[in-house]
């Protein structure tokens, strides 16, 4: 569902007319192999396009405008290898609609030594041409990544596709579509928020369905295709025989796999990215949608529950940026703890819907009652999820501005069987440690439910904040909550 090859970023190197066609030949022939460089990197998941070097007001502009509507540029490369002076760049970066990342970088690693002359240092001089567009640029306060360093050198790889990743998701944004299944939970505050006020920011739309226009295209499913769906089911996972056809509880299981063939009608019919559904608001299904959205979230769309419209948004960015890396992109919920001093764990879950693409091993599909909703016991997947480095961010709506918080968190395999827990689970140690994460999640208004990320960095996420304008907070290794507590208040001063 996810190709992150279809995307394309242009490489865009400045100069000027001064210098002469012999060294503007040299300029052109120097950003081509490092353009061809970054798009043949194994680090770097999208195509890298060379542009035609840039030399004039004119062409800048030009080839900025067309970067704003090329279909699949998601966002430009600029890099100066000689001087281009930035007064050139104010009427192009002034329409600049797409992310910017700069690259300070120079084509030869070393000094030359022994050769190095005047025509060298001509050619060569990014070290102060870069300078003087970098300045342009914070003069226009326009966000932008800076990158610093040889274009072969790994570290430099690694960043340029940590932007990278974040313009795909941003760029993924931009015009989608995530439909709503009933409002939000009742009296639930942080799930809720402004959702003009996110498509204006975020440029995604939010728009409710009744649940009835789903129940119908649900009904409409034939017998034949659920029928194929259940031997999918098990083929791929652990089944009690009561479950399987024939059994006394294959109603139950039955009836998931219709409402998953009709919920992704629905979803692929309408070009939403993702949904949320509402356990309050069922009425005229049968079950609470679990394996379902399992594995349509295993397949890339965004959900969250209880009618949590960002977060939804939020898990299907992160899966854009991911994709293709080892580990999954999922909804969470901080659920239990468990307050071992030598042993402190925060136990993740969400009542049935926890993301299929997070299973370690083959998960087992079982039939349970829910307490909640009244509905009939729904179908889910469980498993456990393995150990690791991760991090769980929210998207909050703070009445003036939105937050992206993240907790980066170490993950570790269960150590005891939860026999009677009937949800896939994950465990998990925030940092710096238990009482400063949660403390400092508590002071940022954070979510209970959360984008759970086994992929991404803190740097992946602030790169997609930066793009967004919004504001960002993080809590890892070295946070100390006193700065952070300070951090919160001096920001309330740079959103007034
Ligand atoms: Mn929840």
């Amino acid at each position: 569902m996810i190709d992150l090859k279809t995307f394309e970023i242009w490489f865009i190197t400045g100069s000027q007319d001064l210098y002469g066609e012999e060294t503007l030949k040299l300029v052109a022939e120097h950003a081509q192999q490092i353009s061809a460089g970054l798009n043949s990197a194994k680090q770097i998941p999208v195509r890298v396009v060379y542009k035609p070097v840039v030399k004039s007001t004119d062409e800048i502009y030009t080839t900025l405008q067309q970067a704003n509507t090329a279909p699949n540029c998601i966002g430009i490369v600029t890099w100066m290898h000689t001087f281009s002076p930035a007064k050139m760049w104010i009427r192009g970066l002034s329409i600049l609609k797409k992310p910017m990342l700069h690259l300070h970088t120079q084509f030869n690693r070393d000094i030359p030594w022994s050769s190095i002359d005047m025509d060298f240092m001509n050619l060569n001089q990014s070290a102060h041409g870069d300078r003087e567009f970098g300045f342009m640029v914070s003069r226009m306060r326009i966000n932008r990544k800076v990158v610093v360093g040889h274009w072969q050198d790994p570290e430099v790889l690694e960043q340029i596709d940590s932007w990278t990743r974040a313009a795909a998701g941003w760029f993924d944004w931009q015009g989608a579509k995530f439909a709503r299944f009933g409002d939000n939970m009742r009296f639930v505050a942080v799930t809720d928020g402004d959702k003009v006020e996110a498509e204006l920011k975020f440029g995604f739309s939010v728009n409710t369905y009744g649940i009835g226009d789903l129940v119908a295209v649900i009904n409409a499913v034939s017998d034949e295709a659920v029928k194929a769906l259940t031997d999918e089911y098990e083929a791929t996972y652990t089944m009690d025989g009561s479950l399987k056809k024939g059994g006394a509880k294959y109603a139950s299981v039955y009836e998931a796999a219709k409402i998953e063939i009709g919920l992704r009608k629905f979803l692929v019919d309408g070009g939403f990215k993702g949904f949320s559904d509402t356990f309050e608001d069922l009425h005229g299904m049968i079950q609470l949608p679990g394996i379902a959205a399992q594995r349509l979230m295993a397949d890339g769309y965004g959900f969250a529950g209880e009618g949590d419209w960002k977060t939804a948004a939020l898990v299907r960015a992160f899966k854009v940026m991911g994709a293709g890396l080892p580990g999954g992109n999922a909804f969470m919920e901080d659920y239990t703890y468990h307050f071992d001093p030598n042993n402190a764990l925060v136990l993740g879950s969400h009542m049935l819907e926890v993301d299929a693409s997070l299973a370690n091993g083959k998960a087992s599909l079982e039939v349970h009652p829910l307490g909640i909703g009244g509905k009939a016991d729904p179908a889910r997947l469980v498993f456990n999820v393995g150990s690791g480095p991760a991090l769980n961010a929210a998207l909050i709506d703070m009445g003036n501005r939105f937050r992206l918080l993240i907790n980066e968190v170490e993950a570790v395999e269960p150590q005891n069987d939860l026999p009677n827990l009937p949800v896939a689970r994950v465990l998990w140690k925030p940092y710096p440690d238990m009482k400063t994460g949660c403390a400092a999640w508590i002071y940022g208004g954070g979510a209970h439910h959360t984008a759970y990320s086994q992929n991404l960095t803190s740097e992946h996420i602030q790169d997609f904040a930066a793009m967004a304008g919004i504001e960002f907070l993080r809590i890892g290794k070295d946070t100390n909550i006193s700065q952070f507590r300070n951090e919160i208040l001096w920001n309330e001063t740079a959103y007034r």
